[in-house]
Order: structure tokens, then sequence, then C-alpha cells
């Protein structure tokens, strides 16, 4: 049985999350977060965001030294539980968007009412699933070039995927690591040509065509390269490199809301162009669950804020 109707309930736990929650709390607005618990179908995840599976972060303004991902997600919490957000560590596992207010049932069989939702549901980054990934993962194997870009100074690296993210990546890391090697499974990329022909141009880096990784390898500590296989050959050979950077997609965290909210073609929920609104009144997404193109902590954090501030001017307008 639902009791209280909630002025906004924020789901996800990530930077976005946290940050509309200190905006909200410090608005008065009694927020109620759902962090999220262990993922029915990956029981090992934990709530907290992307940022829980990095090592340090180094480029978060604020912190010179360089904070670690779970110690900065664990002050974002403690920020926004000082203001007087109440948090439930667990999932919401339906919503109901037809009216407001709006329904959302979580794990333990609640049913919350709430006039406005933020959602800060974040994406993940697609992996090989490939033997070694996981084990080589923050040692050598990454996801996320600007986050870890910087740890490869003076390396050779890999960069798994054709699309715009894999370009991007590579392009980045050429002005850091020593050599990057992009590996491709097809002999074309998909990428949109100007980012394809700043990769093809830079001198330091290669493509190695029709080729997947089939195995991460290392001695056990740290990774020093993949087993990778020709698609068109079948040959197979070991590669050096001393790191890895699986640049082949996001997911967008969105599912729970596709029959409710307009997302574009690849699931990212679709946002109105400067603004945290998406195509329904009163529920805002901000973070990575809306963002395919800069995905970093900050920005997740800023359309966090964004989402607070623009429910808040929602429920003035509106009314409870
Ligand atoms: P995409 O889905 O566009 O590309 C994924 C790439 O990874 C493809 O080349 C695909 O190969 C490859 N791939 C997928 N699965 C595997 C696998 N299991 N093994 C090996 N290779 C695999 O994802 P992106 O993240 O690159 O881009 C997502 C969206 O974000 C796009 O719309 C893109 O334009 C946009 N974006 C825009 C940017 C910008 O404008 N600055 C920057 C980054 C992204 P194949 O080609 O064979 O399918």
């Amino acid at each position: 049985m639902a009791d209280t109707v909630h002025a906004v309930t924020i789901i996800g736990s990530g930077p976005a999350g946290y940050t509309a929650a200190i905006y909200a709390a410090r608005g008065n607005l009694k927020p109620v977060l759902y962090a999220g618990g262990p993922a029915l179908d990956e029981p090992a995840r934990v709530p907290g965001g992307q940022l829980m599976i990095t090592t340090d972060v180094e480029n978060y303004p604020g912190f010179p030294e360089a904070v670690t991902g779970p110690e900065l997600m664990e002050r974002f919490k403690a920020q926004a539980e000082r203001f007087g957000t109440i948090i439930h560590m667990e999932n919401v596992m339906k919503v109901d968007l037809t009216v407001r207010p709006f329904t959302l049932w979580d794990e333990s069989g609640r049913v919350v009412k709430t006039q406005t939702v933020i959602i800060a549901t974040g994406a993940a980054a697609k992996w090989l699933n490939v033997p070694g990934e996981a084990e080589y993962t923050n040692r050598g194997v990454s996801a996320c070039a600007t986050c870890d870009g910087a740890f490869f100074k003076g390396e050779d690296v890999f960069v798994v995927g054709g699309g715009d993210t894999a370009m991007e990546e590579a392009t980045y890391l050429a002005k850091i690591v020593n050599k990057v090697i992009v590996l491709h499974r097809r002999d074309q990329f998909r990428a949109s040509k100007i980012m394809q022909h700043r990769v093809l141009s830079n001198p330091k880096i290669s493509v190695v065509w029709n080729t997947v990784v089939e195995e991460v390898v290392g001695d056990g500590k740290r990774m020093s390269g993949a087993r990778v296989r020709n698609v068109k050959t079948g040959e197979v050979m070991t590669m050096h490199a001393g790191g890895l950077f699986v640049a082949i997609g996001h997911k967008p965290n969105s599912q729970l809301f596709e029959d409710w909210l307009e997302t574009t073609d690849n699931g990212y929920i679709r946002t109105v162009p400067g603004s945290t609104r998406t195509s329904l009144d009163g529920i805002f997404a901000c973070g990575d669950v809306q963002d395919a193109v800069y995905r970093q902590a900050v920005t997740a954090a800023g359309t966090g804020c964004m989402a607070a501030i623009e429910a808040e001017r929602f429920l003035v307008e509106h009314g409870p």
C-alpha cells in the first residue's frame, strides 16, 4: 500500500543520481533515492555505477591527488545523506508512468507514489566476454580511455572496435601512449568518415582488420598482450601490448522505461536538447542513460544538477 506521495524519486546511484539528490535535498524536496542492489543477472555488480569498477579517478575536478572510484562515490553518497536524502539500497522493479503521481514498485514490495522521477540509471560498457578480460580489468584492460589512458604513457595499447567510440579512444590514446593498434572484426569501420580519417591518418595508430580477440594474456598480475584470430584466414597469433581498451559500445540501462519514454535507436532516453526533460512531463533523465557522447562523471554530475533544478521548477509550476 502506498501511503505518502514523494516529491522526487531518483533512480540510480552514480554521479548523476547523487548530484540530483544533493540538489533536491538542499531544495527541501526530501528526495528518495534508489541506489540499486546486486543485479539479478549479475550478482557481483555493486550499486554506485561505473566508478565502482574504476581504480584511480584523476579527472574529477577538486581531487588533484586522484581519488579511487569507490571513495568518490562514498563521498557523493555521504553528501546526499547529509541533506536528508532517503536512500534505499535496492532496485526499482517496475514503473507505471501513465498518470501523475507516478507509481514505482521496489524489490521489497513497496509501492511508491511520486510526483516526479529522475532517471539516473547509467550505462554499462559492453565487454568482449573472452578469457582473461575480467581477470585483467584495471590491470591493463579498460573500457574508458579518458579515465585510464594516462596510466599507459609510453606503452603500446590495443583498442577494440570500429565505431565512433573506438576512433575517439584511439585518437585520444595516441596523444599519450607509444603506439595504438586498433583491432577490428571487419574490413571497414562503421565510424563517421571524419573520425575514421583522424585514425587512418595518424602515424601513431595502426589498424589490424578482420581480427577478433580470443583471449587477453598476461603473467597473472598484468596483461601483456592478446591472442587474436584473423576471421578471414583463421590465423591465430599473440600480439603484445600493455593495455586493451574495449570500445564496442555501451548499453544504457533504460529497459525499465522503454515502454513509457522515447528512446534513441541505441536505447538512450531521449531528452530535450539542453535539458533533462524526457518525452513525459515530470520525468527527467540525467547521466549516461541519456548521454551517448560525453559519458564522464563530471558531465553526469552536471546533468544530475540540471535534473534536480528542473524537477523543482516543474513542481512549482504544476503543484503537487
Ligand atoms: P557502435 O555500436 O557504433 O560501434 C561498436 C563497434 O564495435 C562496431 O564497430 C562493432 O563492429 C564493434 N563490435 C561490437 N560488438 C563487438 C564484439 N563483440 N567484438 C568485436 N567488435 C565488436 O558503438 P559506439 O560506442 O562506437 O557508438 C555508439 C553511438 O554513440 C553511435 O551512434 C556513435 O555515433 C555515438 N558516438 C558519437 C561520438 C561523437 O560524436 N563524438 C563519440 C562516441 C560515440 P561492427 O562494425 O562489425 O558491427
